[in-house]
């Protein structure tokens, strides 16, 4: 009887026709009356999770949420399908109006910050009601262990302490294995199975390049993606204004955004961006938490960041809406380089400053990899698997390995042979052959190894020799210079003929490859769907909530692909239900007839 039930506010109210992942199991675990703990990825799929079983159930379903913006943004949209949904926290204007809805019983869904239902008689409020069930989101909040930890959150305790009989839900994006078993602890949870989905985000492509040029290639990335919403991540306040000017000047909407602008026009750029009146924000990592726009089709890191957390954190961002998203990850020596300089010159304790030295080491084999990412990244977070993914650069076009053994002896020769004096720049100026200054005054041309590699392009032998740094052939020495310097690894490769392998370099044909794979993402009509963007903005203007709420991109994506022209054809949209059929068939029907 359930079953039938749930299936049919999936498709009636949420507009979907089946559980992703673990979903239905989890709704039935709170219908049963059961905590659950629900460990997802961001864009996962964790509110239906509560909304159905609240839905379902008779009595009031609890949503304990520390991030106010975000609240409000789930009750919009809630009230767009139909939902008797409402939000109390120190912002809402109407709660007087929520009181009198609770108390007439027709609220299925109540939306709480932590010090609302802490504030004194809350609880005792709550108590006289009928509670479906407590959801409490951003769980990781309550422990120590977790990143970005609330003292408030802690206090939820009371929940199971007034609420024995009420089930709670405990869900979270992040949280380590020992993050999980604290939230279990500190919310006295009685969960029979933790639910701990994935961390793979299959509709985000992961794409790492070499940061050579990197402005040129961000303007050609951009080229064919000019309506869609994306982040750009610099190390810098200075490259965030510097890239957010450059890009106005090709007539992008774009800001920058870093912790050293007044809170005004950060907020201003914040809702510009959230609202879809602002394309690109070129910004700091200060642009992170409290980010919940679900339509971000892109993030670029225009330097590389210090860790695979932060990284993964980062293009996290995109695609929450589960459709496809691309990030473009730029590496360079001089970024490792810079962070490792910020890593020594800090004054954080040896142990400390180790750790996040082997942590920048991963981030950099992450970035240099030449095979499946998305493993490097699982592996990293303890998720051990060796399939592939075929969402990321290195699946999608496998690198070609070659016997690189000879190109391997070239390096080491001439590191050798100018006394390990030099770094990779001068090193392939020498393979080259090529008469430069520093060349002509270290009299490098008279060495046996000038010009035997003039064949190469410089940009390949760049890509060879960090290969061969990483496979441990070569080091650059960071404490002198960045020079190169033989290693262990090296006598083998140049006395026994050890064979290296290498990966052939290909980035033209490579870069092509991508830019195809990017735009067949959708059939759709490009004409109908500029149409609907803007019919949608004027709507979601009207009604004064971000656009996403009227629709988000891939039901729109979906309409101008499908072209429906009846209401069961609409249903057929994701995302639209029986309340939006009604609100909106009409309007889209007139749009997809006119296309
Ligand atoms: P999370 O809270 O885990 O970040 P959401 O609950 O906001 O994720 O869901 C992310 C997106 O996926 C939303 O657009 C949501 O409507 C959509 N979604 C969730 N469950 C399904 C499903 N079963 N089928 C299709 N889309 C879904």
């Amino acid at each position: 009887m359930h079953r039938d039930k749930i299936y049919s506010i999936l498709k009636d109210v949420f507009g979907y026709s089946s559980f992703r992942g673990s979903q239905e199991e989890i709704i039935e675990t709170v219908l049963a009356r059961q905590d659950a703990l629900v460990i997802m990825p961001t864009g996962g799929g964790k509110s239906i999770c509560y909304q159905i079983p609240a839905l379902v159930t008779q009595g009031l379903g609890i949503v304990v949420s520390p991030l106010i913006a975000l609240m409000d943004d789930q009750v919009a949209a809630l009230k767009q399908m139909g939902v008797a949904a409402a939000a109390v926290h120190s912002n809402t204007m109407d709660s007087q109006q929520v009181y009198a809805d609770i108390e007439a019983d027709k609220l299925d869904i109540l939306y709480v910050s932590p010090e609302k239902i802490l504030s004194a008689g809350f609880i005792n409020y709550l108590k006289e009601k009928e509670i479906a069930l407590f959801a409490v989101d951003e769980a990781h909040c309550v422990s120590v262990w977790g990143n970005d930890f609330r003292p408030d959150y802690v206090k939820l305790s009371i929940l199971k302490a007034e609420f024995p009989e009420t089930p709670i839900i405990a869900l979270t994006a992040t949280a380590d294995s020992t993050t999980q078993d604290d939230i279990i602890t500190q919310l006295k949870l009685d969960v029979k199975k933790k639910y701990i989905s994935s961390f793979e985000r299959t509709n985000i492509k992961t794409i790492a390049r070499s940061g050579l040029k990197r402005k040129e290639q961000i303007l050609s990335f951009l080229r064919t993606r000019q309506e869609e919403s994306g982040i750009l991540y610099c190390l810098s306040r200075k490259s965030t204004e510097q890239l957010a000017g450059i890009l106005k000047g090709q007539g992008y909407k774009a800001e920058a955004y870093h912790a050293g602008l007044d809170a005004a026009t950060r907020r201003n750029v914040q809702l510009a961006f959230q609202n879809d009146d602002l394309q690109v924000v070129c910004a700091t990592i200060a642009f992170g938490m409290g980010i919940d726009k679900p339509n971000i089709r892109w993030v670029i890191h225009y330097n590389m960041p210090k860790t695979i957390e932060s990284y993964y954190q980062e293009i996290g961002r995109a695609g929450r809406d589960g459709q496809e998203a691309e990030t473009l990850l730029f590496y360079s020596w001089g970024d490792y380089v810079n962070l490792k300089r910020f890593i020594d010159e800090g004054g954080a304790e040896a142990s400390f400053k180790k750790v996040q030295s082997a942590k920048l080491e991963r981030m950099w084999q992450f970035a240099t990899a030449i095979s499946c990412r998305t493993n490097v990244v699982l592996n990293y977070f303890g998720e051990y698997r060796n399939t592939t993914c075929d969402h990321c650069d290195n699946c999608l076009n496998p690198p070609e390995v070659f016997d690189g053994t000879r190109y391997a002896q070239m390096i080491l020769s001439a590191v050798l042979r100018t006394g390990e004096a030099v770094g990779i720049n001068i090193l392939i100026d020498i393979l080259r052959g090529g008469y430069t200054q520093e060349v002509k005054v270290n009299q490098y041309n008279l060495i046996k190894t000038f010009g035997v590699g003039r064949e190469i392009p410089f940009l390949d032998w760049k890509h060879y020799i960090t290969q061969c740094i990483n496979q441990g052939i070569v080091r650059i020495d960071f404490a002198d210079n960045s020079r190169l310097k033989i290693t262990p690894l090296s006598n083998a490769i140049l006395k026994e003929g050890k064979a290296v392998e290498l990966a052939r370099f290909v980035p033209e044909e490579r870069k092509k490859k991508l830019a195809k794979i990017a735009l067949d993402v959708t059939d759709a009509d490009s004409n109908l769907v500029a149409t609907l963007r803007s019919w949608r903005k004027t709507k979601a203007a009207e009604l004064g909530v971000p656009a996403y709420v009227v629709f988000n991109d891939k039901a729109l994506l979906q309409i101008a692909t499908l072209k429906p022209r009846s209401d069961t054809a609409l249903l057929s949209v994701d995302g639209i239900g029986k309340v939006k059929l009604a609100q909106y068939g009409p309007a889209i029907l007139g749009m997809v007839d006119e296309s």
